[in-house]
């Protein structure tokens, strides 16, 4: 066996695993968790998008444009960034985490900062929030995604960056995915709210997280809880894009 060979077999035994999202291999790619070779099937969003949903658009990156779904369904929440669009390796990355539970999928998140420009900034310095689930949610799964989420993005930017788990989910909503998007809005109304003793004093930027951004309904009710709250400047950044 050549070094290299010795090198993957001891890596092997002291990380066991293997990569999410085509479930080969592990940690042989510059520390990643997942090979270089699915990351780069991942539709990471550069260059032009909506400049509220975030959405890819194809046009020049000079050109502000609203997307048509913001345009008939407009977001009180100010933008969105995330960091890919879905496809199969990106909906089987999330997955890892949101039902596999692979918390240490969230240490590759530099190597996705890298790849998609300007996330860093948009999430720098804010509090970021993560959208809450319903404690029955949470007592059946064990975690909240987005709570991972949030705190490993906060790690990675550093600087004044914080984590605040400042919201509560205080009705359980069916499921969204069968819902249309005025069925969800509806589905999520007034279903968050603050958490008792919560305080805000000081912040100015938040930034929701959420693992996947659909229709923006869930993070748009989370939104409206600020804002109804006097805080205008609400953004939110996700992993996914749908
Ligand atoms: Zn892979
Ligand atoms: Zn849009």
């Amino acid at each position: 066996m050549d070094w290299k060979g010795w090198k993957d077999a001891l890596i092997d035994v002291v990380f066991p695993g293997e990569c999410p999202i085509c479930e080969q291999g592990a940690y042989r790619n510059d520390g990643a968790f997942a090979c270089l070779s699915c990351l780069d099937e991942l539709l990471w969003i550069n260059g032009a998008r909506c400049k509220k949903c975030g959405e890819s658009m194809p046009v020049p990156v000079s050109i502000e444009l609203i997307c048509s779904n913001c345009r008939e369904f407009p977001l009180s929440i100010l933008s969105v960034r995330s960091m890919f669009k879905l496809n199969e390796q990106g909906r089987a990355l999330i997955h890892s985490i949101k039902y596999g539970g692979v918390k240490r999928v969230m240490g590759d998140a530099p190597h996705w900062f890298h790849r998609n420009r300007g996330f860093i900034n948009f999430i720098k310095d804010a509090v970021l929030i993560p959208v809450p689930l319903h404690r029955r949610k949470m007592r059946s799964r064990g975690f909240n995604q987005s709570l991972w989420i949030a705190e490993e993005f906060a790690k990675v930017a550093g600087g004044r960056t914080v984590v605040y788990d400042c919201l509560e989910r205080v009705r359980s909503t069916p499921s969204q995915t069968k819902l249309s998007r005025n069925e969800r809005r509806n589905n999520v109304k007034n279903a968050f709210a603050l958490r008792a003793g919560t305080c805000l004093d000081g912040f100015n930027e938040f930034v929701l997280i959420d693992d996947v951004y659909t229709t923006g309904s869930t993070l748009d009710a989370c939104a409206e809880v600020l804002l109804k709250s006097g805080y205008p400047k609400v953004r939110a950044a996700t992993m996914g894009h749908g």
